[in-house]
């Protein structure tokens, strides 16, 4: 069989990781992304960037962890070399901070993130509206940043990078044996997902260059993330919402809720107000499904629905769905093979 081609749909972070890691693990085939939008046009290009895993109700922890741990371990050796300021990844400590103690017992990253420990008396001073805190550092990733670089990495792994929307998958099997379906929210409509729906979040971009440490509210609503060029304030979960239109009521009640957790925010100014839509559903949805048309047959890895959570899981699933392709190409293979017989 001639090298295998792979067509890669969608160029957020799902799929330029997706398509980075099948390039890297299997140099034999050809490696294509295809997408209607690029960088800085994508849901990707919204998020904040932080690596805090929120759980996915339909996924085990341990693969949950595993996917976190994969993507911590790959971010965390870019954060320690060379490539780290053009890939725009860095270490960064903070807290997270509950007004209600929680009753659980630590989340299941706290041992992949460094140095989790509870909040000290001396720093729950800061916070005086809350009761407790956990402190740790974590990895951050300047999303524009990082997606430019993953196209970098890709083209010099070979691959091909082109604007197409795809109406349909089997609009590819003339071209490509495997497709890899990275659409995030877009797979809604392009394989009629009904478990798939937007969660909608609006986050400001600010410039606060003064604020070096994160703090997020436990629940998750409100939260100051400081960057490489500005510092991200969210936020909102709009389950269903499909607008991409900024709302300047939800800029400013995210402003005020930010400078009531840091005060010194009140003298920072917004760059600019960003809309994504979080491909939320039960769990990722990370299989292979082998389409048919009469005889014919269209391998496919599905590998999309990381709602509040794709930076944070994004290496760890890219392996999974890259270990996907390697079977179908190994079931081509030997398919092929049998025919010549
Ligand atoms: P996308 O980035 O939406 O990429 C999908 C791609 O598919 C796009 O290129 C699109 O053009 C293409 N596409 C879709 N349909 C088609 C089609 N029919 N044909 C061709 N191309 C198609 N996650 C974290 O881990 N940490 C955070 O701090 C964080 N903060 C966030 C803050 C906000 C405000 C939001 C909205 C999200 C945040 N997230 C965060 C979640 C994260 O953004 C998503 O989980 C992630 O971006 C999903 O990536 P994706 O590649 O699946 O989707």
């Amino acid at each position: 069989m001639a090298a295998p081609k792979v067509a890669v749909v969608g160029a957020g972070v799902i799929g330029l990781s997706t398509a980075l890691c099948i390039a890297e693990t299997c140099p034999s085939c050809s490696v294509t992304v295809l997408s209607d939008q690029f960088s800085p046009n994508t849901t990707s290009d919204a998020a904040a960037g932080m690596l805090i895993p929120h759980s996915c109700p339909g996924t085990a922890i341990h693969v949950q962890k595993q996917w976190f741990k994969e993507t911590f371990t790959y971010l965390f050796s870019i954060s320690n070399s060379a490539e780290a300021s053009e890939a725009g990844i860095h270490l960064i400590f903070g807290w997270q901070v509950y007004k209600n103690t929680p009753d659980e017992t630590p989340p299941f990253w706290s041992d992949v993130v460094l140095g989790f420990r509870p909040m000290s008396e001396a720093e729950l001073q800061k916070f005086p509206h809350h009761r407790s805190g956990q402190a740790f550092t974590t990895l951050k990733c300047d999303c524009p940043l990082y997606l430019l670089w993953l196209e970098k990495r890709l083209k010099a792994a070979g691959a091909q990078l082109y604007t197409k929307k795809v109406a349909d998958l089997w609009e590819l099997h003339h071209e490509y044996d495997i497709i890899v379906n990275c659409a995030g929210i877009g797979a809604h409509q392009l394989v009629g997902d009904e478990k798939l729906f937007p969660v909608r979040g609006q986050v400001l971009k600010v410039h606060a260059p003064w604020v070096k440490n994160f703090i997020r509210d436990g629940d998750g609503s409100t939260y100051i993330y400081p960057g490489i060029h500005s510092v991200t304030l969210g936020g909102t979960r709009e389950k269903d919402c499909w607008s991409l239109s900024p709302d300047p009521g939800t800029s400013k009640d995210i402003f005020d809720r930010c400078c009531s957790l840091e005060p010194s925010l009140r003298g920072a100014q917004v760059i600019k107000v960003k809309v994504g839509l979080r491909p939320s559903r039960q769990c990722v949805r990370l299989e292979k499904e082998v389409l048919s048309q009469g005889e014919v047959k269209l391998p496919v890895v599905h590998n999309y629905g990381h709602g509040a959570g794709g930076f944070s899981l994004h290496w760890g699933t890219a392996i999974v769905a890259a270990r996907l392709v390697g079977e179908c190409i190994a079931a081509l293979q030997s398919s092929s093979s049998r025919a010549k017989l």
